[in-house]
């Protein structure tokens, strides 16, 4: 059995081989998805030397307190002055700046009196006050976004200042989603004796989505050769990057998923990782011609399959964009944790930020299974223990992978 690392590696090397595409979208579009070209600033920003502020444009001089108003320019109508000394001209925020103007003074910094302004009692004036200067924020011709890197809301003015009205995205890959398991039946199904709801498919497609990649929904099949190749061929044969499948990975008799597999023609990378839970992992590669599609085995509990895409699926994807997370972060354990194995283990775990203390704190919920929804879902993080750890004690640091 390979160990996390050894599994983690195989899978980044495999999957780098794929090759990403581009397009272009509109800038609405773009939001969570990964920028593939480096954007340049195609105008200096602000373009003009603008006032920061509503208030009075003057020509700074420390001895003047009083100039006589010549007129007004609001944002997007200028009207050309030229001062001097003695004259100020009103000016809304985002306005161009008349000539000569070297301070603007705050609308409540002054009072109007007969056509002149007067700074009032006690204020004082700085040169340069309240002027934002043309190219401040960046200017022409700079790096304003380096490429392969997500997209986020706060990116977007950038992207839309420099004239991105489309932008250049990398393609999002396409996930099959496939569930194995004669007692499954569908979310609206009826449950009877032995059957249950099959949830992995609707939990994984989720979590592709929830990535922002594309999911096909291969639906559910029962552990019946025929009917698994049947659904392995319709896969293949679709425009999918990954199937991921779920179930029939183990050593039960009827966990036929890897054998099929084989039979397909996959090259299968590993079977079997020295992880807690997801040990059954089945990784493998399908190339056909010039096509390269990857699979994955996932298990079957519910747990196992979610952490696995967490753990491996998901990382991995990322470092092919070129993307990194930051959904990793150090905590305090504030209860032992029951860890007697040597696979590295992934509990689910509550994580919180102790302001006073200015750490993470963390704790994982006794009775752990790979079967348990219910932690899963009332978690918000993994927190890993590594191989050689054993029950880690009230105190001790330990990783977290934010959920
Ligand atoms: P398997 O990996 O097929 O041996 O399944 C392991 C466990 O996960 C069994 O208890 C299954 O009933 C359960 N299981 C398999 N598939 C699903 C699913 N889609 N949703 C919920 N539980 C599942
Ligand atoms: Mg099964």
């Amino acid at each position: 059995m390979i160990s996390y690392s050894e599994a983690y590696k195989i899978i980044r090397d495999e999957v780098q081989k794929l090759k990403l595409y581009t397009e272009e979208v509109d800038l609405l579009g773009s939001l969570n998805r990964i920028l593939a070209e480096d954007i340049f600033a195609d105008t200096n920003l602000p373009p003009f030397d603008n006032s920061a502020m509503d208030g009075y444009a003057v020509k700074f001089n420390p001895s003047r307190k009083q100039w006589k108003m010549i007129g007004e320019i609001s944002a997007g109508n200028f009207n050309l002055f030229t001062l001097d000394d003695d004259s100020a001209v009103l000016i809304m925020t985002g306005s161009k700046l008349p000539v000569n103007t070297s301070a603007v003074i705050a609308v409540e910094d002054v009072i109007t009196e007969n056509g002149f302004v007067k700074l009032a009692e006690g204020k004082i004036i700085k040169e340069n006050q309240h002027i934002r200067k043309k190219g401040a924020d960046l200017s022409e011709g700079v790096l304003a976004l380096g490429k392969n890197q997500l997209i986020t809301s706060n990116k977007i003015s950038l992207l839309g200042a420099s004239g991105k009205a489309r932008v250049k995205v990398y393609r999002k890959l396409k996930f099959g989603v496939l569930a194995t398991g004669d007692e499954l039946v569908d979310i609206e199904g009826k449950i009877s004796d032995d059957k249950i709801r099959g949830t992995n498919l609707y939990s994984i497609i989720s979590a592709v989505n929830e990535f922002n990649m594309d999911a096909v929904n291969f639906g559910f099949v029962g552990d019946n050769k025929e009917k698994i190749k049947a659904k392995l061929s319709e896969a293949f044969n679709s425009d999918i990057d990954f199937l991921l499948t779920t179930g029939g990975v183990s050593v039960g008799k009827y966990d036929y998923l890897k054998e099929l597999l084989i039979e397909f023609g996959i090259d299968i990378k590993f079977w079997k990782v020295k992880i807690k839970p997801g040990k059954p992992l089945v990784f493998g590669v399908w190339e056909k011609d010039d096509i390269t599609k990857f699979v994955f085995g996932l298990p079957g509990n519910p747990v196992s399959s979610y952490l696995n895409f967490m753990i491996f699926i998901k990382p991995a994807v990322q470092e092919l964009y070129g993307i990194k997370d930051n959904k990793t972060v150090k905590a305090e354990l504030t209860e032992v944790v029951s860890k007697k194995d040597d696979k590295r283990n992934f509990l689910r775990g509550i994580l919180e930020f102790n302001f006073e203390k200015g750490k993470y704190f963390v704790r994982a919920p006794e009775a752990q299974s790979s079967a348990d929804m219910a932690r899963l879902a009332n978690a918000n993080c993994l927190i890993v223990i590594e191989e050689e750890r054993i029950n880690p004690q009230k105190g001790e640091e330990v990783e977290c992978i934010m959920i």
